[in-house]
């Protein structure tokens, strides 16, 4: 499958798009990427939808950081207010981060009662680890086989999506992500992930290493989307717990609603963390993000060290963030993700029925996976196919991507106001480029 690299080096794309890829190449040097053969130029989003620089309208199922529509108004207002008020740091007293941590930790369990401020989920993650291992004494991280956590040092290491080059110390271990799908049949998903954490504490253990933490995203976005069944994530962390570790709670895709029945993708699985993690949907683009923690885990961490994250919760990033909880509040969007998730699944599993190459349609309000096999017996990925499916949904200008450990997993996670039009428009277009495949 080409990428705009090759196409621009093939001498495929327009002159202008030629143009700006070599300039990014030469300004940005080799480590970046672009979607699609054909790369995309936006200047303009609003709402579900983005434009090009030719005013082109391209339906959003993909971008789910500016989780309450593109450019929202009433975020927008809120950014624009208050940096033209104040934008200062933590360390003077301000209302704003104190009203927004109230309004944020309302949303979770009791026990959830502190919260800290990042800017970025990478750095959320990365501290939720320090402060896992200053309560636990212990330094071993357990994450998912394909998991992503962000781009510190330290959670690159507990990111093996990244790629081999990337190095991970002795204290990391990885289980498979729970696969429902390709489990055989009558398996018990929740004891199997369960046994795999145990197998990895044990592992550590025999190598002198003490656990601190389980690290999972409550999605499994980047392994493939895992969301099913309800309740499979207990058995992991009663058994981190008992090894002295903690549970944390990535939510950086899952949160804010995204999941539709609960505000939090872990309250699906009844579990309560120790720390949940969070990531720029928070400010819908804005960046702002933190964590939520139980007041025990924290003490360690702030008896011995202080906390000061430059940026991390300025004025602007809280009045951002704060209207965002009042969008979602207001525009009924989690019930939204509810109503309308389950309608686009339901469309999804209507289309498997007509089109073999839909082996599973899986996920929870406006998380969905849909993952693409040669044959529904033996499984095979098809993963050219995916490639194939999402440069044609692109080509009908809806935005999707993959992911999963074979690139066969079509990931769809529109903006929370996505309406059933929006659905329905995606559904008759993937149902058209699966037919002319
Ligand atoms: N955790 C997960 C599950 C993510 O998907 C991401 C990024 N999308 C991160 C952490 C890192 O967040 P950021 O890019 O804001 O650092």
């Amino acid at each position: 499958m080409l990428n705009a690299y090759d196409a621009a080096k093939a001498g495929l794309l327009l002159p202008a798009e030629q143009q700006m890829i070599a300039r990014r190449q030469r300004l940005l040097g080799p480590a970046y990427r672009l979607f699609y053969e054909r790369p995309l130029h936006f200047v303009r989003g609003e709402g579900v939808h983005l434009y090009d620089e030719q005013g082109r309208e391209y339906l959003d199922v993909y971008n789910n950081v500016a989780s309450v529509g593109h450019c929202h108004p009433r975020v927008v207002e809120a950014i624009a207010r208050q940096a033209s008020t104040l934008n200062t740091h933590t360390r003077y007293l301000h209302d704003g981060v104190l009203e927004y941590a109230e309004r944020l930790l309302a949303t979770f369990p009791a026990s959830l009662s502190q919260a800290m401020f990042t800017c970025t989920g990478s750095e959320a993650n990365d501290l939720a680890v320090r402060i896992a291992r200053a309560h636990t004494g212990g330094s071993g991280v357990i994450v998912t086989q394909l998991a992503y956590h962000g781009v510190t040092a330290a959670v690159a290491e507990l990111s093996p999506s990244l790629g081999k080059f990337v190095p991970r110390s002795a204290a990391v271990r990885t289980v498979p992500a729970p696969d429902l799908y390709r489990a055989a049949p009558g398996t018990d998903i929740a004891a199997g992930f369960a046994h795999a954490v145990q197998a990895a504490i044990d592992d550590m253990q025999r190598h002198g290493i003490q656990p601190a933490a389980l690290l999972v995203d409550t999605v499994f976005s980047s392994d493939g989307v895992y969301t099913d069944p309800p309740g499979f994530l207990m058995p992991a962390v009663d058994a981190i717990h008992a090894a002295g570790g903690i549970f944390i709670a990535d939510e950086v895709q899952a949160g804010f609603g995204r999941t539709g029945s609960r505000m939090w993708g872990f309250q699906r699985h009844g579990v309560l963390p120790d720390i949940v993690t969070m990531g720029k949907p928070m400010g819908n683009g804005h960046p702002v993000a933190g964590i939520a923690a139980r007041p025990e885990v924290l003490k360690t961490f702030g008896q011995q060290s202080r906390y000061f994250n430059t940026f991390g919760g300025n004025p602007v990033s809280c009045a951002a963030a704060l209207a965002v909880l009042d969008v979602i509040r207001d525009e009924a969007l989690q019930e939204n993700a509810a109503v309308v998730g389950a309608y686009l699944r339901q469309g999804l599993q209507a289309l498997a029925t007509r089109h073999a190459l839909i082996g599973d349609v899986r996920g929870v309000g406006f998380f969905i996976g849909v993952e693409l096999v040669k044959d529904r017996d033996s499984k095979t990925p098809a993963t050219e196919e995916t490639g194939r499916l999402v440069n044609g949904l692109r080509e009908k200008r809806i935005l999707i991507s993959a992911t999963g450990p074979s690139g066969n997993v079509l990931k769809m996670r529109p903006q929370l106001p996505f309406s059933c039009a929006d659905a329905d428009l995606l559904l008759s277009s993937l149902d058209d480029v699966i037919a002319r495949l």
